[in-house]
Parts: structure tokens; C-alpha cells; sequence
């Protein structure tokens, strides 16, 4: 059995007070649900409030993203255990990474390589483009970013990998791909190169999260499939009380008035 988990990404989005106020209006709410792993990912500036905020509860803390190095001139970045004195989760290789900031399968690998080694918790996005879906390229591009986004990991760390399945044309779109075509690329490329890298077992313990425009009326046919372990949250994680009931949905507690 593998444990849920709901992540929100709250991206370039809240100042510290802002932060501070969406974590009072869902806290309460999210301390009740019970089965689930959660995790708020902050922007870095806003990280200690939140830090502050969920101190004694089960929610986790996690960073959008750091570099591989430990230190030096590497002017704007935030090193691994800069994260993890704050942090228990980052997410990786996110698409917005990808094709906003130059991230390459090359380089989210060192950032994984360096989160296993801060003991970090890497949530490791992979999604393939909208041209890349429409010529029928998804399980090649997606079953490369697992081989080498993920390559050099130790199968006795790997248990501990979360991996996000994002299809990029449904970031943010209000296009989410549906369960079934979701829960297929989990099941039949992901988990096979997962598997490829550290043996069948250990991928079936991963968690694999489904992202890309989940809101509260979609998120529980994603849950409801045996592929899909949880949910990377962008705008709806914005949202308390859709953050909560999509976080409920996947403690399987969600009342049918939403
Ligand atoms: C994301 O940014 O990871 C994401 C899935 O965004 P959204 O939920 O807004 O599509």
C-alpha cells in the first residue's frame, strides 16, 4: 500500500503575509484529514513563516526547486541544505524548469543526486509537451526523464522518490488529461523505468502523483486509479477550500456535497 500525498505548488505566488493567510484559512481543516501526506511548496522567500506555521502538525514543507552545489558563487540559487534545514520535500525538474529556465534531464539529475544526499525528498516532475503529445511521443520523452533524470539514485533510497506525471499541455490550462490516459502512462512507462532503474519492487513503492489542472471535481477519478498515488496541486493549492477537498478526496473522506 502505498500512502496518498497531495502537494501544492504555490509557484511565484505570495509574499510572506499572503502566505501566512492561506495557511490559517486550510490548516485547521487539513490537520483533521487523516491517511494522507501533505505537502506546501512555497515560494523560497515565504518558507520560514510557513515553516513557523505548521510546526507540530503532519503537514510537510517542501522548496519548488535548488541547485545541486553545496555552496559558492552561484549568485540567486539555494543550495541542498539551505532546503533542507527548512524543507523535507523539493520539486524537480518541473516543466515550468524546463522550458522557462533551461532545466535538462542532465542537470534535474544532479539536482535528484543532490536531494538524496541532503536526505531530501525529491518530488521529480516528467510530463511531455503538447507537440510531443500530438505526435505520439509521450511514453518515449516520459520514460527518457525517468531513465536519466533519475539515473545514479540507490535502489535502497529510491522507496522514498515521489515522481510527478505532469502532461505539460495541462499545467495550468484547465485541460487535464483524463484518468484513464493518466493512470496508463504511470502503468505502463513510468513505472517500468522505474522499475528499469531499481527493480520492480522497489517501483511499486514509489509514489506517482498525477498534476495538471486538478481542482476538486476531477481530483477523485485520478485517486480512484491504481496507478495514481496522489496529486501535484498548482492552482487549485491557491484555493483552502479546494485544497482541502481535493486532499480529502484522496483520504477517500470527501462528502458527496463537496
Ligand atoms: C503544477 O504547476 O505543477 C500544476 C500542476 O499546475 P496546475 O494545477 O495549475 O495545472
Amino acid at each position: 500500500m502505498r500512502t496518498p500525498l497531495v502537494a501544492g505548488n504555490w509557484k511565484m505566488n505570495m509574499t510572506v503575509e499572503a502566505a501566512r493567510s492561506l495557511v490559517y484559512a486550510m490548516s485547521a481543516s487539513l490537520r483533521d484529514i487523516r491517511g494522507v501526506e501533505m505537502v506546501l511548496c512555497p515560494p523560497f522567500t515565504a518558507l520560514l513563516a510557513v515553516q513557523a506555521l505548521l510546526e507540530g502538525s503532519d503537514i510537510g514543507l517542501g522548496a519548488q526547486n535548488m541547485h545541486w552545489q553545496e555552496k559558492g558563487a552561484f549568485t540567486g540559487e539555494v543550495s541542498p541544505s539551505m532546503v533542507r534545514e527548512l524543507c523535507r520535500y523539493v520539486i524537480l525538474g518541473h516543466s515550468e524548469r524546463r522550458s522557462l529556465f533551461g532545466e535538462t534531464d542532465e542537470t534535474a539529475n544532479r539536482r535528484a543526486r543532490a536531494a538524496e544526499k541532503a536526505d531530501l525528498t525529491p518530488i521529480f516532475c516528467v510530463g511531455e509537451t503538447l507537440q510531443e503529445y500530438e505526435s505520439g511521443r509521450t511514453s518515449e520523452v516520459v520514460g527518457r526523464q525517468i531513465r536519466l533524470g533519475l539515473a545514479g539514485l540507490q535502489p535502497a533510497s529510491a522507496p522514498r522518490i515521489v515522481v510527478a506525471y505532469e502532461p505539460v499541455w495541462a499545467i495550468g490550462t484547465g485541460r487535464a488529461s483524463s484518468a484513464k490516459a493518466a493512470n496508463d502512462v504511470v502503468g505502463q512507462v513510468i513505472r517500468p523505468a522505474l522499475g528499469g532503474l531499481f527493480g520492480m519492487e522497489v517501483a511499486q513503492a514509489i509514489r506517482v502523483l498525477y498534476g495538471g489542472s486538478v481542482t476538486s471535481a476531477n481530483a477523485g477519478e485520478y485517486f480512484a486509479c491504481k496507478e495514481i498515488d496522489g496529486a501535484l496541486v498548482g492552482g487549485a493549492s491557491l484555493k483552502p477550500d479546494e485544497f482541502v477537498a481535493i486532499t480529502r478526496h484522496a483520504a477517500g473522506t470527501q462528502s458527496a456535497s463537496g
